[in-house]
């Protein structure tokens, strides 16, 4: 087991302050006592003078708050900072897809709940889009894992340039992708989903042997449509998502 450093710092601290204030009021008392300073040229008696005690415990404490407590306190400071980062780094992890770097399933539920139960609040329609590859397998297939895993980085990065600061963007399953779309007006959502679909339709992905021309279906769900709760508005958005595949891919069903 360690040493707590905090702990030991804490304390050295609070060693320097008693040391400070000890030398402090010794030198008051003496002040008061002999009634100002001593004078430097005086007679010498035996034995050490108050003045003497306050000045060796006030070099004491100086020495120890120098040497001592000053450093342990910067190095247990810096301790500090370094934990609370890693605990941020771990934080962020917890609700990341290592992939794309989007957010994962796990946190995407738990943000669609509270935006659903934030959006009701206010009135404010909220849009669900559940989008899937099209023929993904296909790609692994033919050009293999390493292959499909940059269209899925590739397509998680347009994901990002398509939407805004507020929208969840996450990847829900393997090629599976959901934006949670907040809107202020209802007839935003249709030309919203319809851009996605064909901005990701125009992308490129260059994988050496080959440029990919990736493209997905989307199955749209929205709270104006009277669906109250996180799991009935993704059934709604699943539902459609294979209808867009029944009728041929590369489209949005609403
Ligand atoms: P559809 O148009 O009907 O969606 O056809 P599809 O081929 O996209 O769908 P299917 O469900 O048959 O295949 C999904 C594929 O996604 C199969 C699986 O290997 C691939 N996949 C899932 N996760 C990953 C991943 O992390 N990396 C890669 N490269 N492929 C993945
Ligand atoms: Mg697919
Ligand atoms: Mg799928």
């Amino acid at each position: 087991m360690g040493i707590d450093l905090r702990r030991l710092a804490d304390t050295a601290f609070w060693v320097y302050t008693a040391g400070a204030t000890t030398s402090l009021a010794l030198a008051v008392y003496a002040f008061v006592n002999h009634g100002g300073f001593p004078s430097v040229s005086g007679s010498r008696e035996w034995g050490l003078s108050t003045w003497e005690i306050a000045v060796f415990v006030m070099a004491l404490t100086l020495i120890f708050g120098l040497f001592f407590t000053v450093p342990l306190l910067r190095k247990a400071n810096l301790e500090q900072a370094k934990l609370t980062d890693h605990a941020a780094k771990l934080e962020v992890e917890v609700v990341t897809d290592p992939l794309t770097g989007l957010y994962n399933r796990r946190y995407f539920e738990r943000a669609l709940g509270e935006y659903i139960r934030e959006f009701s609040r206010i009135k404010a329609p909220l849009a669900l889009l559940t989008l899937d590859l099209d023929h993904f397998k296909s790609v692994n297939d033919t050009y293999g894992h390493d292959v499909g895993d940059i269209v899925l980085k590739e397509l998680a990065k347009r994901l990002q340039q398509l939407t805004r600061e507020h929208d969840i963007v996450a990847r829900t399953g393997g090629e599976e992708f959901c934006i949670v779309a907040p809107f202020s007006r209802e007839d935003q959502i249709r030309p919203f989903a319809e851009r996605v679909c064909r901005m990701i339709a125009e992308m490129r992905v260059d994988v050496g042997q080959v440029i990919l021309r990736p493209t997905v279906s989307i199955g749209v769900a929205a709270t104006s449509d009277g669906i109250a709760n996180a799991a009935q508005l993704l059934k709604v958005s699943d539902e459609r998502l294979y209808e867009a595949k029944d009728k041929g891919r590369n489209r949005v069903v609403f």
